[in-house]
């Protein structure tokens, strides 16, 4: 039972419930990685570019492109990191020659042929119309601001991004959107973090980032003292992933983040009333 008042004696269920919702007030922001976090691609990157291949009379076969397509963005992110900025391209630059080393590893050598192809494939990708909301995203980010949760975004992405979630009808919902291109550096980078945090005016241990990446989203996040939350597929868990999250760190989908955030918060309650005697 807690004493709040001379006199005045509440319940331990009321005096946890109170101490709950002042607790609840100490979590204000959520940043959001986006890709395979809230929204997908359509169709395969390999499907996407077979497709256009094919509308410019050219047959490559989807899943040669897939394959190669991600041995041509290992090699390019190594070589041009962060789309190439301190090199001296541009995103747009950066993708269209990712386009023409996947063709190229592909078995089509020919440039002058791939490069109309590069150049639709960089519209097609600009486009809401090849990305899909993932389920329970919406709602998710609707019930967070209900809550009076701030949301931002923090994404390894180019200057796209920001016109997808409009077109998506996404945007809305964040006060910001900071990608790697924008801040020059990608996650888990802290400087992103840091000035993700330093833009909303929030201390880490008061925010929590939500993003589908062990390194990049997760473990970016908690280098910098905020909290984060892991989403995960229907795939396995590497084991050294497994044994690095803690479960209530893990979410199966959207829908299962308000009941971890409220478990934190409860977990951080407890640990303080735990501290205090
Ligand atoms: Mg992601």
């Amino acid at each position: 039972m807690l004493l709040i008042r001379p006199g005045i004696i509440l319940s331990f269920d009321i005096t946890m419930t109170l101490l709950s919702m002042a607790h609840r007030l100490q979590m204000r922001l959520l940043t959001w990685d986006v890709k395979d976090t809230l929204i997908k691609l359509r169709h395969s990157v390999g499907e996407e570019y077979a497709s256009k291949a094919r509308a410019h009379g050219l047959v490559v076969e989807a899943t040669a492109l897939e394959q190669a397509f991600g041995q041509a963005y290992r090699a390019q992110s190594h070589n041009f990191p962060n789309y190439g900025q301190n090199c001296g391209l541009t995103s747009r630059q950066w993708w269209k020659d990712l386009v023409l080393h996947t063709f190229h590893l592909a078995g089509v050598p020919d440039a002058r042929a791939i490069t109309p192809i590069a150049d639709h494939l960089y519209e097609d990708f600009s486009s809401p119309s090849t990305w899909q909301v993932l389920e329970g995203a919406e709602t998710t980010l609707k019930e967070c601001r209900k809550r009076g949760l701030r949301l931002a975004v923090i994404s390894n992405f180019d200057q796209r991004l920001e016109d997808i979630l409009v077109g998506l009808g996404l945007r809305e919902h964040f006060e910001f959107v900071l990608t790697s291109e924008a801040m020059g550096c990608p996650k888990p980078d802290p400087r992103i973090f840091h000035e993700a945090l330093q833009l909303a005016h929030v201390e880490p241990a008061m925010a929590a980032h939500i993003g589908d990446s062990y390194p990049c989203d997760y473990q970016g996040a908690r280098a910098v003292g905020m909290h984060s939350f892991l989403v995960v597929g229907p795939e396995p868990l590497p084991s050294s992933v497994r044994d690095s999250v803690p479960k209530e760190h893990i979410l199966l989908s959207l829908s299962h983040l308000l009941p971890a955030l409220d478990l934190l918060e409860a977990s951080s309650l407890m640990r303080e009333g735990g501290g205090s005697k």
